[in-house]
């Protein structure tokens, strides 16, 4: 094992309500692991959403899902550290505890689609997202990232050209990364299951099984 670049290889944390997680999730995942050369990218099941109604399922079947979804991939993890906290579920308060246990010279990476920042200015603290962590952007078929505005006065200043700044610093970068576009997505499977209709193939079959196996959805 290389003892220079074990210790610097940036740990990723994607955050989303995944219910239930879905190739859309998974395939991004992985393509972010390997082009920003992630020691490992966490899937963190969100327990309590701040800004949505709370999800069809309960936090533990879609960690559960989450879990199944991810094992046999070493670098992708489930992170179930927000259904161990009261309340609800704010990033920022994931990302100390991250911070924490990496130490301050570790490179952290929050992941997130167009979708998530386009609301960005509504999280709890979201201006000191950057202070704990670099944001790296999924670029996402039929979304456009905003042009005017905080928002994109934000992505504007802190916005990096490629993956090697958020090798070299522990935060305050965001990278914009276009990746294969799936267009999957939670809700379109939830329609699926509850009109009777497969959304097998779109989801690890480790994952429909349990939905079955549970009956969620129905
Ligand atoms: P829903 O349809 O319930 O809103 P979703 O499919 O968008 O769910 P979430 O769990 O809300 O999934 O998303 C978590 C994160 O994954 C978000 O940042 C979202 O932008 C991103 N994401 C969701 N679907 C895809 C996809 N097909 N490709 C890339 N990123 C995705």
């Amino acid at each position: 094992m290389s003892r220079e670049r074990a210790p610097l290889a940036p740990v990723g944390v994607f955050g989303g309500t995944f219910d239930p997680v879905h190739y859309g999730h998974l395939r991004s995942a992985l393509e972010l692991v390997e082009r920003l050369q992630l020691d490992h990218l966490r899937l963190m099941p969100c327990a309590v959403p701040p800004h949505r109604d709370l999800p069809t399922c309960a936090a533990a079947h879609r960690a559960a899902m989450v879990a199944l979804a991810v094992a046999g991939e070493p670098r992708l993890v489930c992170d179930s550290r927000e259904l161990e906290r009261e309340g609800i579920s704010y990033t920022i308060d994931s990302l100390a505890e991250l911070r924490r246990e990496l130490g301050e010279g570790h490179s952290l990476c929050l992941v997130m689609g167009c979708d998530a920042v386009h609301g960005i200015a509504t999280w709890h603290r979201w201006q000191e997202l950057l202070d704990l962590a670099h944001v790296v952007v999924i670029a996402r078929p039929g979304w456009q990232l905003p042009a005017a505005g905080p928002v994109a006065d934000w992505l504007h200043r802190h916005r990096v050209a490629g993956p090697l700044p958020l090798r070299e610093r522990p935060n305050g970068g965001i990278l914009i990364e276009e990746l294969r576009p799936l267009a999957i997505s939670s809700t379109e499977i939830r329609r699926l299951l509850a009109s009777g209709r497969s959304p097998r193939y779109l989801l690890p079959q480790a994952v429909l099984d349990y939905i079955e196996t549970h009956n969620l959805y129905h």
